[in-house]
């Protein structure tokens, strides 16, 4: 299994339960955008404890980013990172991942599951020019809870569309992505789909999709 040990550089809070990771990058270390890693923190009672985490760095960017939601309901890896600051050592286990852009398509993200979107839209804006053609449903609880909403929209312009589950925010939708969400915004099923979030997120939509008439190769989620 692949080890590297890699200190932060740079780390702060982007909302009110998300942190952004700067840290430093391995020799000659690669990955698809959409990858993750599993990660540890490299103290004595951390280092054992693995989670992943999706690279939303450019592979062209000297140093790693990682954008982690922290949860402080219990005494877990992310509540420790949101603890850690720059200075601390961080070990990046093996690389995986299934998330990998193949054509324009729809992307729906439920919370943290925006991060190898975030790999994906850099790469496509900044380095080939790719993104038109591609749009982005984003769930999130609240208008507090988006990631990275300025560059989203900067990115996509009005292909960057917010669903809120939970508050009413004048000029945006209040609801689930459910079947009839769904069927009004999605006027084309045979396109290309890309799906990630909590466990539950992903399953229902992409059996929605599905049932919807998307082709099961052209729904792409972590498996
Ligand atoms: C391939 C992949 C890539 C990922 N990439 C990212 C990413 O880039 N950014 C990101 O933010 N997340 C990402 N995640 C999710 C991330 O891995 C988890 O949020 C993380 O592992 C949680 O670790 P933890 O030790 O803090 O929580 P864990 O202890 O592992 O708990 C996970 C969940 O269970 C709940 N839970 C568990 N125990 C308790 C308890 N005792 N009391 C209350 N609640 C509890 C937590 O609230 C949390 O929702 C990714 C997941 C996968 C599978």
């Amino acid at each position: 299994m692949a080890e590297h040990i890699v200190k932060i550089l740079e780390c702060s809070y982007i909302n009110h339960d998300v942190k952004r990771f700067i840290t430093e990058r391995p020799p000659l270390f690669s990955f698809i955008p959409g990858q993750a890693t599993d990660i540890s923190i490299n103290l004595p009672e951390w280092k054992d404890q693995l989670r992943p985490f999706t690279f939303t760095s450019l592979n062209k960017w000297p140093y790693l980013e990682f954008i982690i939601k922290i949860y402080d309901d219990h005494n877990g890896v992310t509540h420790q990172l949101g603890k850690t600051n720059a200075g601390a050592e961080l070990i990046l286990h093996d690389v995986f991942g299934t998330i990998i852009y193949k054509e324009p398509g729809i992307f729906i993200a439920g919370g943290a599951g925006i991060t190898p979107f975030i790999a994906i839209f850099r790469t496509l804006h900044q380095l080939k020019k790719l993104l038109p053609g591609n749009a982005l449903i984003f769930s999130n609880k609240t208008a507090d809870d988006i990631i990275l909403g300025e560059e989203l929209t900067k990115m996509l312009g009005p292909a960057f569309i917010n669903v809120f589950t939970r508050q009413g925010v004048i000029g945006f939708r209040e609801r689930r992505i459910d079947r009839n969400y769904l069927i009004e915004t999605i006027h084309d099923f045979s396109r290309h789909f890309y799906v990630c979030g909590p466990e539950i997120f992903v399953r229902e939509i992409v059996e929605l999709l599905l049932s919807l008439g998307a082709r099961a190769d052209t729904v792409i989620f972590e498996r």
